[in-house]
């Protein structure tokens, strides 16, 4: 039987004992819990060099949103366990870094095909005071229906806790490589409704406990659908000019997704679903979506969302404070 690691019972005090010993970094500087939002990609080269500019976009997008909220970056291209590759390799990494990391409250796991489009929009992180994960999500669809696509595994936030240690232990042993994994895919595909018939993975792995072990973890899971925390790229990508002309950023939701998932391309290699070509030309849109929002504060545009080309919005001048007055109305929109 798999197991992440030597089984831990009492992290809640051990965590506890060790913020008593070191209470200046309980929180950051402006008081707020520690978020580490971690990601990663394979550890070669992409097939498609591409793919790599790609990666590196996305992680340009992730530094930027960091950046402006007070979040660290752990950006991970080592498989800490061989067993356990491809999308199951985020378990025992984010096992890794909890304990690893005693100083931090939230672990948020995203995907690197997955791009933050709404740069002003804050975590409604008081809702979750009373929850262990958090993960976008749909309550009928999952505990009704049984859909593999209920939830989504692309955009999650961790609690630094003893219960999600335990979930994590619940959740690995249908990830190793090979003929567990292949097995588990089969109850998988006869239990969720819709799923197809493949390996494992771990979205449908977490639907699973969520269903047939309700009792033990649906109280401690928050399903948030009130905005984008994952946003599928297909139902988002046409509507940015859209969203411009109506909106502003700042809501997170349809009116300026927060997030935009590439759920199903891979532009690095093997085979998606969907035509690397169209969901390079999006991804370049999303990124330039999102680009904007950046360049902003620096008086510049991107020439459209198609073009990394970029143009002044703003004539330069003797006088630096007319860039402060950019960074200023952003920060209005960040912090009220
Ligand atoms: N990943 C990783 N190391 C690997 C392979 C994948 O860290 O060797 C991560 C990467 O961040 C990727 C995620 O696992 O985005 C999940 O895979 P993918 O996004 O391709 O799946 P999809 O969202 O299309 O279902
Ligand atoms: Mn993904």
């Amino acid at each position: 039987h798999y197991t992440l690691g030597p089984e831990i019972k009492d992290w809640d005090q051990q965590r506890a004992l060790w913020l008593s010993k070191y209470p200046h970094l309980a929180k950051t500087a402006n008081g707020k819990d520690r978020f580490l939002l971690v990601t990663g990609s394979q550890p070669t080269p992409c097939d498609n060099p591409v793919g790599d500019h790609y990666l590196l976009k996305a992680i340009k997008n992730k530094i930027d949103y960091c950046r402006l909220h007070d979040i660290e970056i752990v950006y991970n291209m080592a498989h800490l366990d061989q067993e356990m590759a491809g999308y199951w390799s985020k378990l025992p990494l984010i096992r890794k870094l909890m304990l690893a990391h005693p100083e931090v409250e939230w672990i948020w796991w995203m995907d690197s095909d997955a791009m933050f489009t709404d740069m002003v929009f804050e975590l409604p992180i008081d809702k979750y005071k009373e929850y262990n994960l958090v993960v976008h999500g749909y309550k009928e669809q999952i505990y009704d229906k049984k859909s593999w696509v209920g939830l989504n595994t692309g955009s999650f936030l961790f609690r630094n806790c003893q219960w999600s240690l335990d979930l994590l232990d619940a959740w690995a042993p249908m990830g190793p490589k090979g003929p567990v994994r292949v097995e588990a895919g089969k109850v998988l595909t006869e239990t969720l409704t819709g799923r197809p018939d493949f390996e494992a993975d771990d979205q449908s792995a977490l639907i699973y406990l969520l269903v047939t072990q309700n009792e033990l973890w649906s109280n401690r899971v928050f399903l948030e659908e009130s905005y984008y925390l994952h946003g599928y790229w297909v139902n988002i990508v046409e509507k940015y000019e859209e969203v411009m002309e109506k909106y502003h950023p700042g809501y997170g939701d349809h009116r300026w997704p927060f997030v935009t998932h590439f759920v199903g391309c891979k532009p690095c290699g093997s085979y998606g679903d969907y035509a690397v070509e169209r969901c390079l030309n999006q991804m370049e849109r999303a990124f330039n979506f999102a680009d904007n929002q950046i360049l902003e504060m620096y008086g510049f545009q991107h020439g459209s969302l198609e073009t990394a080309k970029v143009k002044r919005t703003r004539m330069d001048s003797s006088d630096p404070w007319d860039l402060h007055l950019g960074m200023e109305s952003m920060q209005r929109q960040l912090f009220g």
